[in-house]
């Protein structure tokens, strides 16, 4: 056994090239201690007591995979919580103790039940007392209640009998009378005081009584409540309920993500480092798919088995590529790829079991995987493309190459260049960097043109893909768009003192970028660069804004993208959205960017009665606006708790549009949140709106109206003044008013002022008689059109207001100036100090 223990271990550690197998790790002297101490409880069959794996151990192998594996995901927590269950103990009790404690638990069942009786006799012992003394309780209340009426009575009585003794003027019977009346008076003080003392002592005394029940009540019920616990502790079968408790190790990990991040060398570490003995080398699931019916299954199970040879160790078999092995049983499946994953499923949790046997996987497209697999594989976690705060650490090293061609702000650069990079990208985008600074030799050389075809490079040979191209090139067409130097705090999604809700809308037409935020805050709005006119120009925007919030990818979803994985028909388009859609969804912060133009098919139908628009990829639209309403930012919890800081979900939407309609309808549907500017607009709208339907006095006619319902030919007026022809003036309307009212009066003989005669008023526009003729202009109720534009304070009468602008009437002016040469005033009435105004600067100075 040991023999065996020792080839196995010689393979799994034939992969360090140092003599000292524990140079790399010290864990992993903890780990092989502890597969020793396992081994010896095994020869003396009591390896059940210690579990799999030493807890020192595991938490040492995860800090010391930590310092070289950058990491602000969760990968190493997870790893290190389904290693952790490896630690656990389980708890065995034999058969004698069970009886044992099935005894124990009886015994004092029955103990408890006893007491309980005991208790509960006192109880109605003391009960009895209780209730003597109440009634006791209840003489003495009476007789309290009996003296206090007594006491009211003499009390009379004694106030009489003083009073009579005070009348009486001290004479010597009357003082014995009065004496003896406050003797009185005192004794009945007296009485009443003993009988109350008498119900305090009774309370007291009940109450005494009273306390000792409360007590044993107390304890009958604890005693209850144990007794009940007893009892179902009893009713259960304890070895079947240990069994049970014992933990069910996971018995797989799989790790998937993008390619080159990683995951095979992180799984080969934990393993070894942890302790867990490695039945063979790290297969690749291409080495174990052979040609022959049969074959492959050979090869699994030989290797399998192997850990039967040593049952008292955890064993683990690595297989990367693990979806090529296991593929999605589809129908056209080949017959031995589906012979494999039945081989492997019996093996780690089927007919073949072998316990100590775990499986770890690597693969690139989980949901190209077999699903019965996947759910044998307990704990599945997401190794995703190192964040910028990642990736600027991984680069930051240069600047001690060469500070004059490296400074903060070109590293700053290479990191948003290098967004969506894997770790293995911007690992040889580095090296290649070194090897360039070593050619150009110059500073000055090199430039962040050869950076960005250094970039591009390695972008390509490792597959990280932004949109259709890589992210290097783009910059490189559109040099500026991410500048190396200035800039920093442009385009920032860091908003101070505001929430972000996720999503983003960017109106081409209107120019404008939306950045909705959360609550009921309204949405913020800035104005778009004049270079920023397509969604590739945008991207220098986001690039920046993902870097400021840390965000681990960025996706853009447009034609190019779709057509780059040959996603044509519907089927193909949603299959690969929603692939992307779980990968963003996989990482801590993402970003997905939709051209909506691109996507989003308009027909537009042209018939002869009316042109309409609709949306021919209804179902894409759909599909999209539901990944539009998810988006989230959350919001750290107040408070110093920093380790849930790390796992906040960020999710960024950001939909591109510049067709107005698409625009108006995708806001409608996700129900983007307005701007500040529109919530007034609107609110300007609803105003004018009632504003519109209430009634309104006119000012032209002084007739009442409702300004949404006003027609041509409603509203009668003249657009001149009222002229007073004997004493030669301009007249405002209420004047003339009163002038005709008095005129009226007069002719009724109501007036007795003979010497007054009512002036001749007439109408300077059509020179008709007040009061008499009617109106000569025929209209619109409401201002004049003149006046529509004009600002008029609000509390300015709007009659005065026409009133003063008719007056200005130069027509009417130029009328009643002609009409006046041919008028002679009758000239009668001629009031002192009433000015006579013919000019018509005095007349447009006139006020009310
Ligand atoms: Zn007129
Ligand atoms: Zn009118």
């Amino acid at each position: 056994m040991i023999r065996d223990y020792m080839q196995l271990n010689e393979s799994s550690h034939a992969l360090n090239s140092t003599n000292n197998p524990y140079a790399d790790s010290e864990a992993t002297l903890l780990g092989d201690i502890h597969r020793v101490r396992r081994y010896f409880h095994f020869v003396i069959n009591t390896v059940k007591d210690i579990p799999y794996l030493d807890r020192r151990a595991v938490d040492l192998a995860i800090t010391e995979i930590r310092q070289t594996y950058d990491d602000d995901g969760n990968v190493l927590n997870n790893i290190h919580a389904y290693l952790t269950t490896f630690c656990l103990r389980n708890t065995v009790i034999d058969a004698n103790a069970h009886k044992q404690q099935h005894h124990d638990w009886t015994q004092e069942r029955e103990r408890l039940a006893t007491q309980n009786k005991i208790y509960t006799t006192q109880v109605s012992e003391l009960e009895k007392t209780v209730s003597a003394k109440k009634q006791l309780a209840e003489a003495c209340e009476l007789g309290v209640k009996n003296t206090f009426k007594k006491k009211e009575e003499s009390m009379k009585l004694v106030d009489k009998l003083i009073a009579e003794a005070v009348a009486a003027n001290s004479t010597g019977a009357a003082l014995m009378k009065r004496n003896e009346a406050q003797r009185m008076k005192q004794m009945i003080e007296k009485e009443v005081n003993d009988a109350q003392n008498r119900l305090h002592t009774i309370q007291k005394e009940l109450s005494d009584v009273r306390a000792p029940i409360r007590e044993l009540e107390t304890k009958v019920a604890e005693a209850d409540e144990q007794i009940r616990n007893l009892d179902s502790l009893l009713s259960i079968d304890l070895a079947d309920a240990h069994r049970k408790l014992n933990v069910k190790y996971g018995r797989g990990l799989l790790l998937y993500g993008p390619p080159g991040t990683g995951k095979s060398e992180i799984l080969k570490r934990a393993a070894i480092f942890a302790g867990i003995t490695m039945t063979t080398v790290a297969l690749a699931a291409g080495e174990l798919n052979r040609p022959y019916v049969g074959e492959t299954e050979r090869l699994l199970a030989d290797i399998m088995y192997r850990s039967n040879t040593i049952p008292f160790l955890i064993c683990a078999m690595t297989i990367d590529e693990i979806d090529g092995l296991v593929p999605r049983r589809d129908n056209n499946a080949q017959q031995s790829k589906v012979d494999g994953i039945s081989v492997l499923l019996s093996h780690i949790e089927g007919v073949k079991n072998i316990p100590n046997l775990i499986v770890f996987g690597a693969t690139n497209r989980r949901n190209m995987m077999d699903e019965a697999f996947l759910r044998r594989m307990q704990a599945k976690c997401f190794v995703g493309r190192p964040s910028p705060h990642i990736r600027k650490k991984m680069l930051a090293p240069l600047l001690c190459k060469d500070l004059k061609v490296f400074t903060a702000n070109r590293i700053d650069f290479l990191v948003k260049v290098t967004t969506n990079f894997s770790g293995a990208a911007v690992g040889a985008l580095k090296s290649s960097i070194i090897v360039a600074m070593d050619q150009y030799r110059e500073p000055d050389s090199l430039t962040d043109k050869v950076l960005l075809e250094l970039a591009d490079n390695a972008a390509r040979e490792f597959s990280c893909w932004f949109g259709i191209g890589t992210l290097p090139e783009i910059c490189r067409l559109y040099p500026n768009i991410i500048a190396a130097t200035g800039h920093k705090e442009k385009y920032s999604l860091k908003l101070p003192n505001s929430s972000p809700s996720g999503r983003i809308l960017v109106d081409l037409q209107e120019r404008k970028c939306l950045i909705e935020l959360s609550q009921a805050e309204a949405t913020l709005e800035y104005d778009l660069g004049t270079e920023e006119t397509s969604t590739l120009t945008l991207i220098s925007r986001f690039v920046n804004g993902c870097s400021s919030r840390n965000v681990d990818t960025i996706q853009i979803i447009d034609m190019n993208f779709l057509s780059k994985y040959n996603a044509f028909d519907e089927n193909k388009i949603f299959e690969l959205l929603t692939t992307t859609f779980e990968e963003c969804d996989e990482y801590n912060r993402s970003m997905l960017i939709f051209d909506i133009d691109s996507l989003i098919m308009l027909s537009v139908s042209d018939s002869q009665m009316s042109k309409s628009v609709s949306i021919s990829n209804i179902h894409l639209y759909q599909f999209i606006r539901e990944k539009c309403k998810k988006a989230i930012v959350e919001q750290p919890t107040k408070g110093p708790n920093t380790a849930a800081k790390e796992q906040l979900k960020e999710r960024w939407i950001v939909m591109i549009v510049k067709h107005p309609l698409l625009r108006s309808l995708l806001i409608d549907d996700i129900e983007f949140k307005k701007t500040l500017q529109q919530i007034q607009q609107e609110q300007d709208d609803e105003t004018q709106r009632t504003d519109n339907e209430s009634v309104k006095q006119c000012p032209k006619c002084q007739q009442s109206y409702i300004p949404s319902k006003i027609s041509h030919g409603s509203c009668h007026y003249h657009d001149g003044f009222v002229f007073d022809l004997d004493q030669n003036m301009a007249l405002g309307y209420d004047q003339a008013q009163r002038i005709a009212q008095k005129a009226k009066l007069m002719a009724h003989g109501g007036n007795n002022d003979q010497n007054w005669k009512p002036s001749k008023l007439m109408w300077t526009c059509c020179l008709g008689l007040y009061g008499i003729d009617s109106p000569c202009r025929v209209g619109i109720c409401g201002l004049p059109e003149e006046l529509k534009g004009q600002t008029i304070e609000l509390d300015k009468d709007l009659t005065m207001v026409v009133q003063q602008h008719f007056m200005k009437n130069e027509a009417a002016v130029r009328n009643i100036k002609e009409f006046m040469k041919t008028y002679t005033p009758s000239q009668i009435g001629n009031v002192a100090g009433r000015p006579s105004i013919t000019s018509s600067s005095n007349l447009s100075n006139y006020k009310k």
